[in-house]
């Protein structure tokens, strides 16, 4: 597969993409205090009330179903296991006086790390809150009688976290897509493909007639002049809207083409699209000015309308 765009039909462009998913983490009462006591250096577990087990990270609920006392633990532990990954050395790390593993990072020289090995919390200081914890590192400070003690704190719980989560991926429109698209953002052309049966031209480029079920195979050029089918005057805001309301979506068929194509019609005062838009009316591509061309549909950047001229 070829990387990037201007490639033949023979070749599918492959485009590099993210997908992004920004959301809020709502974390609760016993994960927003672990957190929000990060800040003041202490790492904060729950124990269950009846079995006087010790959970770190805290649960909301023991193992009795129960609301949990936060406690706070030593800041000390005993690695269990460890692995090393391309992020660094992770490690389940067992705190003094709790009954769960922790797991995090291994930081500064830990040559010699093996299971056993005592560790340390180290801080920093300068990080934001949730990150305050920088990782543990060997130490050999002998095990000290540590205390799991009732939490006091007049900190605030953190109720919200904002999370991003990216996927980095590449996407390839196969053949036919890929093409139009490319041709799209290399030329300023739209194409469309052919059907050697009913002779329809296929917006967008498809390898079949969804009518005749025969491979197309001609790529044809079709104009960037069309008529307007239908059209909706948006008002409301959604997520992932990529224009601010309102502005006009439509449904246009291009000239030479036997398809619909769903775009924006604009270069107008909206307040005016009664007096201005008609069903039928005829309908050309303004592209989109210089050279930030990304091979979607996005490269033009509205129709706008030019009188009966059919
Ligand atoms: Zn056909």
């Amino acid at each position: 597969m070829a990387a990037g765009l201007n490639t033949g039909i023979d070749e599918a462009p492959v485009f590099e993409t993210t997908l992004t998913m920004p959301y809020t983490l709502t974390t609760g009462r016993a994960a927003g205090t672990y957190l929000a006591e990060l800040a003041n250096q202490r790492i904060v577990g729950s124990r269950s009330s009846s079995s006087g087990k010790v959970v770190v990270p805290p649960s909301d609920y023991g193992d009795d179903g129960e609301p949990p006392e936060l406690v706070v633990v030593p800041a000390t532990g005993t690695v269990t296991a460890w692995t090393r990954t391309s992020a660094g050395t992770l490690a389940m790390i067992r705190l003094d006086g709790a009954d769960t593993d922790l797991v995090h990072r291994i930081v500064g020289d830990h040559f010699g790390l093996a299971n056993g090995c005592r560790v340390a919390a180290v801080w920093a200081s300068d990080a934001e809150t949730t990150n305050a914890l920088a990782g543990f590192e060997l130490t050999d400070a002998p095990v000290e009688e540590a205390e799991v003690v009732p939490l006091e704190t007049d900190t605030e719980p953190i109720a919200e976290l904002p999370y991003q989560l990216d996927l980095d991926y590449q996407h390839s429109y196969g053949l036919y897509y890929g093409r139009m698209f490319d041709e799209l953002a290399t030329q300023r052309r739209i194409v469309g493909t052919k059907c050697p049966s009913c002779q329809s031209v296929l917006i967008p480029a498809r390898g079949n007639c969804d009518v005749c079920f025969v491979p197309t195979a001609q790529v044809v050029d079709v104009a960037d002049t069309g008529t307007l089918l239908g059209f909706s005057v948006i008002n409301m805001e959604f997520v992932g809207q990529k224009r601010k309301p309102p502005y006009i979506y439509a449904e246009i068929n291009l000239d030479g083409s036997a398809t619909r194509l769903i775009h924006n019609v604009g270069g107008f005062d909206i307040d005016r699209t009664e007096e201005l838009l008609s069903i039928g009316m005829k309908v050309r591509a303004v592209w989109k000015e210089g050279t930030s061309a990304r091979g979607t549909l996005a490269d033009i950047d509205y129709f706008e309308p030019i009188g009966d001229q059919s």
